[in-house]
């Protein structure tokens, strides 16, 4: 027998459209690329997001296109992510920090028609141009007054919006329709894009808000650190106007100094990033002897917190919920949110729980298994391949039919590429990863890519890049390398040669040089027994 319920497509801009009736105090605050504070509220961004709705369909723009982003965290982007999925075409956000080459690719293989870019990407773009499809339009989120010099043809954003209606009639979509396209550097080879739908994306709001029930919602002042560029800001810019917070945006300047200031000037009560960002936090709460005044709560993913660091925030009172997940989950898997039980243990009990990866959202279902596909008990001890499925998880990749047929099992659970175990409780820990990668600073370096370019180096007869710890990035790339002959090219030597393809960032730190590396049975680098022999090795910058 089936229900007699109605039955209303899931829709993103629903979102928008009843934080403006419901919430119309809230809104987003913005640290501008021009330098000054913006505000508006949820009705003031509906009727902009309606009029940019106006533009882009003047500028041809229909249901399935996809339309790129290269833009800090504020208020034009998020304009632009309702606009654009509001009138049924897909918004592809892209990372600044990618190499060259990866953009161009990506872009390319997103068939982007449209790409909005900060002030800040113009001269990215200069240099990109030549290599992007001859169609693709580009425009500028600033008025006229700061529009830059620039040999492209650009657009203007405010003129595009100005005098366009502040209403639109929005399309009632199939919830199933694409809303937004993020491609992962988490895998070896070609970025591999995620194309969420209205569905995944509203489900994936109430599933995380859900979650963190107290620490979002009415009247809750909430900092994105982490990037509208990935993953959708974790799903932010959704959840804050579904529940009723107002999301303060932070712009191009995310060290410890400027987020401190800010969090502070905007009583900014839960923040949400990767580690890497909250050691620059701390060190600027160090240096001042106090905390930024109202800030309780933060959300740490996207690369495992180091314990030292979980112990500091929660020494000073400030509550860390340590969640997990991966932009093929739209992101968030696990919330790290604990019950007061947890949060009134001693504090080295505390950190033995906060140390790990947090506990399962409602509607994400998580497995390890042995390498034959057996599941293994959730005992804390089994450990395993972690797979996942729900709602909210990809089905398949973008138009990348090989990606999509190695990611799943013959269940259609997602491969992760981490290694975890579960205990009784639910509480996930990430262990390892079979992906081989690096990642630095909440984003990833293809060790393979590295070791490919390095090897294209005469004087290099084999190359291996692994993970070494970090103080400050969480991993940082290094070379162990075999050279052929006599010659062993300096580090920078080795960079200089290596430069086109990578992003400075992903650049190695170190080289060092041995006889020969050791090998698995099937004839690939043993990276396991590497790391063993690397045992007491420490990063240049710990000497
Ligand atoms: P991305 O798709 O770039 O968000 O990367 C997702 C991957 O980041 C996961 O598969 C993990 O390898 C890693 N990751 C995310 N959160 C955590 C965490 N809390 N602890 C350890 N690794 C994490």
């Amino acid at each position: 027998m089936q229900g007699l319920m109605m039955n209303r497509p899931l829709s993103i801009i629903d979102i928008l459209t009843y934080a403006a009736e419901a919430h119309p105090a809230e809104g987003i605050v913005s640290a501008r690329t021009e330098g000054d504070i913006h505000r508006e509220t949820y009705p003031e961004a509906l009727a902009r997001v309606s009029q940019l709705a106006h533009a882009l369909a003047a500028l041809g723009i229909g249901e399935g296109d996809r339309v790129a982003t290269l833009a800090w965290n504020g208020y034009r982007h998020f304009e632009l992510y309702y606009a654009i999925s509001g009138i049924g075409a897909v918004c592809h956000t892209i990372n600044p920090r990618l190499a060259a080459e990866q953009m161009i690719y990506i872009v390319n293989h997103a068939e982007d028609r449209v790409l909005f870019t900060d002030i800040t990407f113009v001269p990215i773009l200069e240099a990109l141009r030549p290599h992007l499809p001859e169609a693709l339009r580009i425009v500028v989120m600033t008025d006229r007054a700061h529009m830059p010099d620039s040999p492209l043809d650009l657009l203007c954003y405010e003129e595009l919006l100005d005098g366009q209606p502040t209403d639109y009639p929005w399309p009632e979509l199939d919830e199933n329709t694409a809303s937004a396209l993020c491609y992962t550097s988490g895998t070896t080879g070609n970025p591999k894009g995620a194309l969420y739908s209205h569905r995944s994306t509203v489900l994936h709001s109430f599933t995380v808000a859900v979650s963190l029930l107290q620490k979002l919602g009415l009247g809750k002042r909430i900092l994105p650190v982490v990037p509208l560029f990935h993953v959708n800001a974790w799903g932010l810019p959704y959840m804050a106007p579904m529940t009723g917070a107002t999301l303060v945006m932070p712009g191009a300047h995310l060290d410890g100094k400027s987020l401190y200031d800010l969090i502070e000037a905007e009583r900014v009560e839960f923040a949400w990033g990767v580690p890497s960002v909250w050691m620059g936090l701390l060190a600027e709460i160090k240096a001042r002897g106090r905390n930024p005044e109202a800030l309780t709560d933060m959300l740490v993913g996207g690369a495992a917190p180091p314990r030292s660091m979980i112990a500091a925030f929660e020494e000073r009172g400030i509550c860390v919920n340590h969640a997990w997940g991966m932009t093929e989950m739209s992101p968030i898997g696990t919330h790290g949110t604990q019950p007061p039980a947890v949060e009134a243990l001693p504090l080295e009990q505390k950190l033995d729980i906060k140390q790990r990866a947090g506990r399962r959202a409602f509607g994400v279902e998580l497995k390890i298994t042995d390498p034959e596909g057996t599941r293994m008990p959730h005992d804390g001890e089994a450990t395993g391949e972690l797979f996942v499925r729900g709602n909210t998880i990809a089905s398949a990749y973008f138009n990348d039919a090989a990606a999509s047929a190695k990611s799943f099992d013959a269940e259609g659970w997602f491969a992760t590429g981490d290694v975890a175990s579960i205990s009784p409780e639910g509480y996930l820990t990430i262990r390892d990863r079979t992906k081989d990668l690096i990642k630095s600073g909440g984003e990833w370096i293809s060790s393979i890519d590295l070791e490919n370019a390095v090897v294209s180096h005469p004087a290099v007869a084999a190359c291996a890049a692994v993970a070494v710890p970090h103080p400050k990035w969480g991993e940082r790339p290094v070379l162990i390398a075999v050279a052929s002959g006599e010659a062993r090219p300096t580090l920078d030597e080795i960079c200089d040669h290596v430069k086109e393809h990578f992003a400075k960032w992903q650049m190695p730190d170190d080289v060092v040089w041995v006889d020969a590396l050791p090998m698995t049975a099937t004839g690939k680098i043993s990276k396991l027994t590497l790391r063993g022999t690397l045992g007491d090795y420490v990063h240049p910058d710990l000497r």
